[in-house]
């Protein structure tokens, strides 16, 4: 007797992000072939990827543009050290992020995911410090709820209790200074003034730790592992100037809301600022190969610039600006020239909120339905406690791959979906929701 594709997986793949005892009444879906917005499983079903496969995919499975793009870069050049050697797909990349920051951070350092991103951008933030005679600012801020990773040097800016606590002792933990959510606000508040009063927190913290801090951390608008927590731009536009004032580097991470995601390009461009440091993953390659980048102000790059061979910044990864993610990376940006994707995705938005408020915004047990861009959420009351895996079940017999975090649901459709894909995924949510709170 042969054993299934999920008997095979299940005694040799260590899954991400599960705990493998689970599979003992948890199914896994085996995935055999994707095909646009659609996966589909070993047994021939379709289900539609309503979170772009962990946030990553944007133009389908399987496009046809990027495939094409792909087999180009692979009969030409599949790989070739980034130390010594550069590439056409490197170069070519670098300049078009650049641009698409209007120049202000003209310098890309590559890695292969988004907690390396994360690494770097701390260890570039501290090392130039130290290296224009600041030594001791070595304290990092980040937000209540943040997520930019989980290595050990990620974690330090990740507060998510989950993926945090059985490691504190091996990690420097940063300082958390309150979120911004807006779901805080009191009667009365807006969103904005949520904000404001997240930012004399920062200001606080800033004021009692002078010259001693690095750069704060933060995830622009929406603050995606700790459940999709929106907030209101003024955030940003208070700690960039707040950053400037102390003397300390603003580091947006973009791994999640870069690349249209949240309706502008880039996330932070809605506040009307630019960060110091800027971490680029997931969607930077369509969903196709592992690849992250960051990318950073003239000054920061002179402050490693010289003879020493010290003060130079010597990270370095094996696969560092792989011509395959970036050839990938490359066709992704055409798309969103060659079909205007940021102007689509305003229309595609809109029918998802209406299709949202159609089926949640009465149902007695959903609160905070909101959304920015191509990212929208609610929180489930009354949740039992193992929702997040019920809701996963039932929305899979329905037809569609959704991931609760914890009791919040949320869709992150990749930019493909038509109206009657958003209608089969919302009519999907609605069942699983149903069935997992029954
Ligand atoms: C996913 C994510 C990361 C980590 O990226 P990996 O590629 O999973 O290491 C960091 N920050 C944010 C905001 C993310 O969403």
């Amino acid at each position: 007797m042969s054993a299934t594709l999920l008997q095979r997986s299940l005694a040799a793949v260590w899954h991400p992000c599960t705990q493998m005892q689970h599979h003992e009444s948890l199914p896994l879906t085996p995935i055999v072939r994707g095909e646009g917005a659609w996966l589909i499983t070993e047994d021939g079903r379709r289900l539609l990827d309503g979170i772009s496969s962990w946030w990553v995919n944007l133009f389908g499975h399987c496009n046809p543009r990027i495939n094409a793009a792909l087999r180009e870069q692979l009969e030409r050049l599949e790989h070739v050290l980034l130390a010594g050697c550069t590439h056409p797909p490197a170069v070519e990349l670098a300049e078009r992020l650049s641009e698409r920051t209007d120049g202000a951070l003209g310098h890309a350092f590559y890695a292969s995911d988004g907690a390396s991103a994360t690494e770097i951008a701390l260890k570039m933030s501290f090392h130039a410090w130290r290296n224009q005679g600041f030594p001791q600012k070595d304290r990092f801020l980040c937000l209540e709820g943040s997520y930019h990773g989980e290595t050990v040097g990620a974690l330090a800016v990740t507060d998510v209790a989950l993926f945090k606590d059985a490691y504190a002792p091996l990690v420097r933990q940063a300082d958390t200074v309150p979120s911004p959510d807006a779901r805080q606000a009191a009667p009365g508040e807006t969103p904005a003034d949520v904000a404001r009063r997240a930012a004399h927190a920062l200001q606080a913290k800033l004021e009692a730790e002078e010259g001693r801090v690095a750069a704060l951390i933060v995830e622009p608008l929406v603050q995606g592992a700790a459940g999709m927590a929106m907030h209101d731009p003024e955030y940003l536009r208070q700690a960039r100037a707040l950053c400037d004032r102390y003397q300390a580097h603003l580091i947006c991470d973009e791994i999640a809301v870069g690349f249209g995601r949240t309706g502008t390009f880039f996330a932070h461009e809605q506040a009307g600022i630019r960060p110091d440091l800027l971490c680029l993953s997931k969607g930077i390659s369509g969903g196709y190969l592992p690849l992250s980048a960051v990318l950073c102000r003239e000054e920061i790059f002179r402050a490693f610039y010289g003879v020493d061979l010290r003060k130079g910044f010597l990270h370095s990864h094996s696969y560092t600006g792989n011509p395959l993610a970036c050839r990938a990376a490359l066709a992704t940006l055409d798309i969103f020239e060659e079909d205007d994707v940021l102007v689509a995705n305003r229309a595609r938005a809109n029918l998802l909120g209406r299709l949202l408020e159609n089926s949640f915004s009465g149902h007695e047990a959903v609160r905070h339905l909101r959304q920015r861009g191509m990212i929208a959420a609610f929180d489930v009351d009354g949740a039992p406690e193992d929702f997040s895996r019920r809701f996963f079940m039932a929305a899979l017999d329905a037809g569609a791959l959704l991931r609760p975090i914890g009791n919040t649901v949320y869709f992150m459709p990749p930019y493909v979906m038509g109206a009657p894909e958003l209608q089969t995924l919302v009519a999907a949510a609605a069942a699983a929701l149903d069935k997992a709170l029954a």
